[in-house]
C-alpha cells in the first residue's frame, strides 16, 4: 500500500512541479466533480479529510469564483449537451456518516456551497454506529442539503444477479418515499463499479444518471451512466491537488475498449480508444494499477487510435487508468475503473 502511494504520489507530484500556477481555462472545459466520504475523523485516512483541509477547499473556491454547480446541474449539462464554463465544481459526499453531517455540512452550508449526499438506506435503517439517522437526513435537507441513491444495502453490483440488484435499488427508493416523502433521481455506484449489465439495469429502473469513482473531469460529452469524480482524502486533500483538479480539461475519448467495466482476466487482451481532440496524441501518457502497483503504460499511437496491452495477469479488484496530455500549457485528463473478476 505504501509503495502504490509513493508511485502514484511521485506521479502527482512531476505534475505539481510543472504545473504552471493560476486556472486559466478557455474551452473545452469540463466540470471537477469532488468526492468525500468522512470528515475531521482521522481513524480512516484513505476515506477521510481533515476539517482543515475541507476549510481550504472551501476557502478557495469561495475566494477564486469558481462556478459552483449542483450535482444535479453537472447532469443537465450532459442530458442537453451543454458545454461547461470555466472553473466549474461540484461537491458530492458518499455514504453519509456522522462526521460529514457533525464536521462537513456546516461549512458547505453556512458558505452556500451546494452539496450532495449519497445515501445507502440500509445504514440508516439498522442504525450503524458512524451513519446519520433519518432525523439527522430530514435536517440537512431542510438546511439546504441534497440528496441522492447509493443502493440500500452498499452492495457491489457487478457481482449480483439482476434480481438482487433490482430488489436492492427498489428496497431504498421505497425506504426514500417512506421516509422522506421523494425518491432522488441522482445516484452513486457503490464503490464506483459499474458494468455494462449493471447500467442497462438502473435504465430499466428509470435512473437516468450515476456517478462512479474514476478520477478525470466530466465534459458535457461524458457518458452520462459512468461519470468520473475525483476522491479527495486524507492523502489527496492538500490545496495543490485540488487546484490543479480543478484546473484540469476533459481529455475526451471514443470507442473505448473494453466498453465493460467488468471483465474477466482472460479476456483482457488490449485497451483502446480514439482521442477526440488529435493535438493530445503526441503528449499523452498513461498511468495504471492493472497489475497492483502504478506505473507508467507503454502506448501504441496511431492518427486515430491509442491502443495498449500489458503481456501479464491483471490483479482482481479494482483498477485504474489515467490518461494526461498537456497542451498550450493546459493539463487534460482521463480517467477510467474496471472491475476484474
Ligand atoms: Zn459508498
Amino acid at each position: 500500500m505504501i509503495n502504490k502511494l509513493n508511485i502514484l504520489r511521485f506521479f502527482l507530484g512531476i505534475i505539481f512541479v510543472i504545473l504552471p500556477s493560476g486556472l486559466v481555462i478557455a474551452e473545452d472545459s469540463g466540470v471537477s466533480v469532488f468526492m468525500y466520504h468522512r470528515v475531521g475523523d482521522h481513524r480512516y485516512p484513505s476515506t477521510n479529510v481533515s476539517i482543515e483541509q475541507l476549510k481550504s477547499q472551501i476557502f478557495e473556491v469561495k475566494k477564486n469564483h469558481y462556478n459552483i454547480l449542483k450535482a444535479s446541474d453537472v447532469v443537465k449539462h450532459i442530458a442537453e449537451g451543454i458545454e461547461f464554463k470555466k472553473n466549474s465544481v461540484a461537491f458530492t459526499i458518499d455514504d453519509a456518516y456522522v462526521s460529514f453531517y457533525e464536521n462537513g455540512w456546516p461549512l458547505f452550508r453556512d458558505n452556500d456551497i451546494p452539496a450532495t449526499l449519497f445515501i445507502s438506506t440500509d445504514m440508516t435503517d439498522f442504525s450503524i454506529p458512524g451513519y446519520m439517522s433519518w432525523d439527522q437526513i430530514r435536517k440537512y435537507i431542510n438546511e439546504g442539503g441534497l440528496i441522492g441513491q447509493h443502493t440500500a444495502s452498499h452492495m457491489s453490483l457487478p457481482f449480483n444477479n439482476v434480481e438482487n440488484i433490482k430488489e436492492d435499488i427498489l428496497r431504498s427508493q421505497k425506504r426514500f418515499m417512506e421516509e422522506l416523502g421523494f425518491v432522488p433521481d441522482l445516484f452513486a455506484f457503490p464503490f464506483g463499479e459499474a458494468s455494462e449489465n449493471v447500467i442497462s439495469i438502473i435504465k430499466d429502473l428509470n435512473i437516468k444518471s450515476a456517478f462512479g469513482q474514476h478520477s478525470g473531469p466530466i465534459s458535457h460529452k461524458s457518458n452520462i451512466h459512468y461519470m468520473p469524480r475525483f476522491s479527495i482524502n486524507e492523502n489527496f486533500g492538500d490545496i495543490e491537488r485540488f487546484t490543479f483538479s480543478s484546473s484540469l480539461k476533459p481529455l475526451i475519448v471514443n470507442n473505448l475498449k473494453p466498453s465493460d467495466m467488468f471483465i474477466s482476466n482472460s479476456k483482457l487482451l488490449n485497451f483502446s480508444f480514439e482521442v477526440e481532440n488529435k493535438k493530445l496524441i503526441n503528449g499523452l501518457q498513461c498511468f495504471g494499477n492493472l497489475t497492483g502497483e502504478w506505473t507508467s503504460i507503454d502506448l501504441v499511437k496511431n492518427e486515430s487510435s491509442i491502443l495498449f496491452s500489458k503481456q501479464t495477469t491483471y490483479k482482481e479488484g479494482r483498477r485504474r487508468i489515467n490518461c494526461t496530455s498537456k497542451f498550450n500549457g493546459e493539463w487534460y485528463w482521463f480517467g477510467h475503473q474496471i472491475l476484474i473478476k
